[in-house]
């Protein structure tokens, strides 16, 4: 007996689950389904989004359902139409072997007609938007008076959003014998108000911690002033040079114009908000899903239907207002078992929401320091040189060598190796030759990149299949260290940095000098940089970083990202002119080889 059929699921379910390839029911459909289906009770599950949670009231709901009947008898509510969505298609997934079952899909913007008539057919599970919902109530179009089940799918995001009206007066359309059940990542007030109100004495489950966020994902803060929050995005987008991201900000305002700046300076951005269409915020989430849009700069609400998985960095451009919509935010990386980062850049006067959410998420906060230049710069040229190699030789290129070659003619390999390094790296040196130290001094901050620190830098990077966590293992495991002795662990793609104490620095270097691993030399070396901004204090020059004056020529120009380290060269092979800057998302794209996360 598998462990699905241990839940008690029917048949027809159990078809469905084994066709989906779902091989052991995760820990809140463990905890949910089998209440669900022995008794009629209300229920509250917490649990974070990425657990199963559709799974976990989809199945009972399923099969609870009478399919000979044609009457509304589940309603599921949900915050978006892109949740409300991928529920229902969720839903279809699970049923396809309950064939007389219905599920409709209810949210706005969309024809209101076509959605009534599909529910006039004989829809015995409706998944809507509040206000969708209660349009279609007080329009006379759906029935929801004797239901059976109703599920608050996301219910602190709904409230987050201000259904709170909507939903009470939905609500008070449905019968009271009905079950309830909500499912939320976290427990603010207003959903214990809710939860209180509508539900009689609910069965409650709760997933991994109360509230906490995914084990996988390393929280970071980067003090700074308020007037180089932009410079500090744009360097810790820099000194990452594989980031695959979404940006938080406070309001679609922000939102728009942090994207529009981003694009204009030649990273690929796009804007993810209400303000926008439909069909731009799906071709915006196309460019996302398909790695052509690098950081993805969005509100809290737009941002919850992204359903990618391999998001490496959340940035929180700005801290939400609510802390509770924090983890939401960090829980858009870390998906799937895979390891991911949430930054917060934040100012002195916020840095006591921090604690706040320390304590929501139960996990605690890396002081971090906004990369220098020398640190940027040097992440910039492994990763060039590391491009230079991975680069497959474009065919196009062979008629050109023997001229080319004359042209080289007389230098030699160290040589060429240089001048070529450096007509990329001096783009990046240039830029930020003249740029200020951005971190805001805080006595926290100091502990982990003071004197006493060397930092390394080490030839294996997330291509080699690590990331901060197991190479912080691997890393420990080689030098018997503790935990505390790494720290400051930065994975590249083909590279990695991280710190140990000054007192270990000879043992780690005399351990790696001659350390081969399936037979190839792991090489660990002392970084140029101290790290982290740590020294080095203000060099004067350019106000915060700035950017201004020959932007055209600075790394940030959009012909000339590191992204596209070549592509400058290719085109003049090409005989095509480099483009202006590209103000939307469309025209900007990466030009590299995809990356391998
Ligand atoms: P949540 O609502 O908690 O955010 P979802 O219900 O959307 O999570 O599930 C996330 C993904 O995991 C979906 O693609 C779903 O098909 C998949 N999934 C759900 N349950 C299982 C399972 N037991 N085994 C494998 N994959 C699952
Ligand atoms: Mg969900």
């Amino acid at each position: 007996m598998n462990k699905f059929e241990q839940l008690g699921l029917n048949e027809a379910l159990l078809n469905a689950v084994a066709d989906m390839g779902f091989e052991t029911p995760s820990e809140v459909q463990e905890k949910a389904i089998p209440v669900l289906l022995a008794q009629d009770t209300d229920m509250v599950a917490l649990a974070q989004t990425g657990t199963g949670k559709t799974a976990a009231f989809g199945f009972p709901m399923i099969q609870k359902i009478d399919v000979h009947s044609k009457r509304t008898q589940g309603l599921i509510l949900s915050p978006t139409r892109e949740l409300c969505l991928q529920i229902t298609q969720e839903l279809k997934q699970y049923s396809k072997y309950e064939h007389q079952l219905r599920v409709a899909a209810i949210y706005g913007g969309a024809s209101i007609t076509a959605q009534a008539s599909e529910i006039k057919r004989g829809a015995q599970i409706i998944v809507a938007t509040p206000g969708r919902m209660k349009d279609m109530i007080s329009r006379g179009m759906v029935d929801i008076t004797n239901i059976d089940y109703c599920v608050l799918d996301e219910a602190d995001e709904m409230l987050n959003m201000g259904f709170y009206e909507d939903i009470t007066d939905i609500l008070s359309n449905t019968p009271k014998e009905k079950s309830t059940w909500l499912f939320s990542a976290t427990m603010p007030k207003e959903v214990s108000r809710i939860a209180k109100k509508f539900m009689a004495d609910p069965v409650e489950i709760t997933v991994g911690t109360k509230n906490s966020g995914s084990q996988n994902v390393q929280h970071e803060y980067y003090l700074v002033s308020g007037r180089d929050r932009y410079s500090a995005l744009k360097r810790l987008a820099d000194a990452n040079p594989d980031i695959f991201s979404v940006v938080f900000c406070r309001t679609k305002r922000d939102t728009q114009k942090i994207a529009e700046k981003l694009i204009e300076d030649g990273y690929n951005a796009g804007a993810l908000h209400g303000d926008l269409s439909q069909n731009q915020r799906d071709m915006v989430m196309k460019a996302f899903r398909t790695n052509q849009i690098q950081m993805l700069v969005a509100t809290d609400v737009a941002a919850r239907g992204i359903d990618v998985d391999d998001v490496t960095h959340v940035i929180n451009y700005q801290l939400p207002d609510e802390i509770e919509t924090y983890t939401h935010r960090s829980g858009r990386t870390g998906r799937a078992g895979k390891s991911g980062i949430s930054m917060v850049i934040i100012t002195k006067s916020e840095l006591r929401k921090i604690k706040g959410i320390e304590r929501i998420i139960q996990q605690e906060f890396d002081a971090k320091k906004i990369p220098n230049a020398e640190e940027i710069c040097e992440i910039q040229l492994y990763h060039l040189a590391s491009k230079i190699k991975d680069t497959e030789v474009n065919a196009e290129v062979e008629g050109y060598l023997p001229a080319v070659m004359d042209v080289l003619e007389g230098l030699d390999r160290e040589d060429l190796i240089k001048r070529m390094v450096s007509v990329e790296f001096s783009r990046f040196a240039n830029y930020y030759n003249k740029t200020q130290d951005l971190n805001q001094p805080s006595a926290s901050s100091e502990a982990s990149s003071g004197e006493g620190s060397t930092r390394y830098f080490i030839n294996v990077g997330s291509k080699d299949g690590y990331d901060w966590k197991t190479l912080k293992d691997f890393l420990r495991e080689q030098t018997g260290l503790d935990r505390d002795d790494i720290y400051r662990v930065d994975v590249k793609e083909s590279f990695s940095f991280f710190n140990s104490d000054a007192a270990h620095t000879e043992a780690i270097l005399q351990l790696f000098s001659e350390f081969k691993m399936d037979g190839r030399f792991i090489n660990v070396e002392i970084s140029s940089n101290a790290g982290g901004g740590g020294r080095g204090g203000s060099r004067g020059g350019n106000r915060g970083g700035g950017f201004k004056g020959g932007r055209k020529r600075s790394f940030g120009d959009s012909d000339k990202r590191s992204k596209g380290a070549f592509s400058g060269k290719r085109r003049s092979f090409d005989g095509k002119k480099s483009k202006g800057h590209s103000t939307s998302a469309k025209k900007s794209h990466r030009k590299g080889p995809k990356p391998k996360w």
